[in-house]
């Protein structure tokens, strides 16, 4: 089978699992289509920044170049300059070599083509394949029919060749306002496929383009643009999501109604040796995520109402925000990987995701302690100056993450939980006269509980059993161990924890209301936490804070130098039960 033959290594270094296009491409190499060439494409709109839907695609197109020792080239499909801008293409371009991936040459631009796309909407007028319609947007819409319906040809379609020419060039001159004409292929207006019935391949806008300035006042559709833009570049896979299906028919009509070597000598390939073959359109299902909207409208419309902090914001499904959330590159592609592909549309379980980083933090973060409510110890038996450093392992199974130095000295914070006057049954922590082990050091003692005139605890005094370090104290049992941080030494932070943004399952659904279901405790902010100091300068990145998650370095919090760390994830899936 050709996906052993091409020795395929996914993400995670297994083979990759095969798939309906893997078998596609395989079978195409088996028969010499495309000349034994795989060649594929990223085509995102620069409308907005990437989401998790995306980063399937990525995947997909990238890794299947790197298998079958092909290539992939990144293209910007800048067709519709009114929602674009370079900040979009910037972050799409971050995002990618972000997620490990690299496209092959210069970055593409569909408006690269914008010449020969004219030109080839002139080659079609001349073969009486396009016309220039005059009918308005709404005019257009009627004579289109419906499902049921055919639709009327326009009063223009049977117009000369020679005046469809000189309109056309009148269009691209400027000489006419936004709506008056539009360029249409001349295909079939009873089509059964709505997309066949004389689509719309250039439209005057007024507008500026962010690559190509002033230029162009007209602009070509997607439909017309993709399949060429492909073919120029000598794409032999196009991928694309399920809803271009019905625009299959067009692209490949399209295509077959130029002629071919005027494609060649345009294309990528006009200098190589390597036969010259049409690509292929191949559609797979979108990927879609429960608990998350996904829509690049929707997750505007977020942004810029302030339900979330930016496109960034770490509780964004956005490539941006899950870089900020802590997820790393290797849980998204593996996470891409394991979600398959395939042919129908399914919705992924969110927990699929979440398992995915906890796989990967879970053997590669080091550990730390972190209180995230921190309440003061004093450990009486010690003298005022007291301070060790006690040395630990960063990870409990992976000894090449090292080891780090955690000082201890006589005053330490410990998380309120963790401690109860009045425990619940099988509190296994530290309580009024009890015992527990701190984490990697001794086991204390609560001798004491000091309260303020409010009653609230606001330290506790604790001895300490100085024969416990690394071993059981004698005669006695201590099940509970509670983690820790040196108050003198300890760093103050800011923590975010972050969880789902929505509490409801399909935010996306049509009679749902995503503002309705906005999960009220997606982001509490702690503003009173305490790090041990390995962490401070510590290049991982992400954490594992023991007991409480996994986290990640944000930011230096400018108001008041602290540190800002943000979770990723809990160590459980505290959602499905
Ligand atoms: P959205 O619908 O979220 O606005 P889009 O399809 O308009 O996304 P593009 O920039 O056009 O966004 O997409 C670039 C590529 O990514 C396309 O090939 C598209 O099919 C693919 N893609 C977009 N969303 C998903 C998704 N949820 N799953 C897989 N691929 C996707
Ligand atoms: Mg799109």
């Amino acid at each position: 089978m050709a996906d052993s033959a091409s020795g395929n290594k996914s993400a995670s270094g297994a083979a990759a699992p095969s798939n309906f296009i893997r078998h596609m491409i395989g079978e195409d190499l088996a028969n010499k289509k495309h000349a034994g060439r795989v060649h594929t494409r990223f085509p995102p709109e620069p409308n907005g920044y990437l989401h998790i839907g995306h980063a399937k695609s990525i995947c997909l197109n990238f890794s299947l170049a790197e298998e079958y020792n092909g290539r992939c080239n990144l293209r910007f499909d800048d067709t519709n300059p009114a929602k674009e801008s370079q900040e979009f293409v910037d972050s799409i371009k971050d995002n990618i070599k972000w997620l490990g991936f690299d496209w092959h040459g210069e970055v593409r631009y569909s408006s690269n083509y914008f010449d020969h796309l004219y030109d080839f909407a002139v080659q079609l007028i001349e073969s009486g394949k396009a016309y220039v319609c005059s009918l308005s947007p709404d005019q257009a819409r009627e004579y289109r029919g419906t499902l049921t319906e055919p639709g009327t040809n326009s009063p223009d379609r049977d117009q000369t060749i020679k005046e469809n020419l000189d309109l056309f060039k009148r269009m691209r001159d400027g000489e006419f306002d936004e709506g008056a004409y539009s360029l249409r292929a001349k295909i079939d207006m009873a089509s059964p496929n709505i997309n066949m019935r004389d689509p719309v391949l250039y439209r005057i806008r007024h507008i500026q383009h962010h690559q190509t300035g002033d230029k162009w006042c007209i602009y070509p559709t997607y439909d017309y643009t993709h399949c060429i833009s492909d073919a120029i570049e000598g794409i032999t896979h196009s991928l694309c999501t399920l809803e271009f299906e019905d625009h299959r028919p067009l692209y490949d009509w399209i295509l077959h109604n130029l002629d071919i070597d005027s494609l060649r000598v345009v294309s990528d390939l006009a200098d190589s040796e390597a036969d010259y073959v049409l690509p292929q359109q191949t559609e797979f299902a979108k990927l879609k995520i429960n608990y998350t909207v996904m829509g690049k409208r929707k997750l505007r419309e977020m942004v810029e109402s302030g339900i979330v902090d930016g496109w960034d914001d770490p509780r964004m499904p956005t490539l941006a925000g899950m870089r900020r959330r802590g997820f790393t590159p290797a849980s998204l592609r593996n996470f891409c990987e394991s979600v398959g592909v395939a042919r129908s549309e399914s919705v992924v379980d969110m927990g699929m995701l979440e398992h995915a980083i906890r796989d990967d933090l879970d053997k590669n973060a080091p550990r730390a302690m972190c209180v995230l409510n921190p309440l003061k110890v004093v450990l009486t038996t010690f003298a005022e100056d007291y301070r060790a450093e006690l040395t630990m392992s960063a990870h409990p199974k992976d000894e090449s993450l090292g080891q780090r130095v955690v000082p201890l000295t006589r005053e330490i914070y410990i998380d309120k939980s963790d401690f109860e006057e009045v425990p619940p049954p099988g509190f296994k922590r530290l309580i009024s006269g009890g015992e527990v082990r701190l984490r990697g050091a001794y086991v204390i003692r609560c001798d004491e509980v000091v309260k303020d005139d409010s009653g609230e605890i606001v330290q506790l005094n604790c001895s300490v059993d100085e024969n416990t370090l690394g071993k059981s104290p004698e005669g006695r049992k201590v099940k509970g161990v509670i983690h820790w941080v040196s108050a003198s030494e300890g760093v103050p932070a800011t923590v975010r924890l972050y969880d789902r943004l929505f509490n409801e399952e399909k935010p996306e659904a049509k009679d749902v209301d995503y503002h309705n279901c906005l999960n009220p405790e997606s982001l509490i902010k702690l503003e009173n936490c305490i790090v041990e100091p390995s962490v401070i300068g510590n290049d991982a990145g992400n954490f594992q804070f023991e007991r409480e998650g996994y986290f990640c370095f944000d930011s230096i919090d400018s108001s008041d130098a602290r540190p800002v760390f943000n979770r990723t994830i809990t160590l459980r899936d505290s959602w499905s039960n």
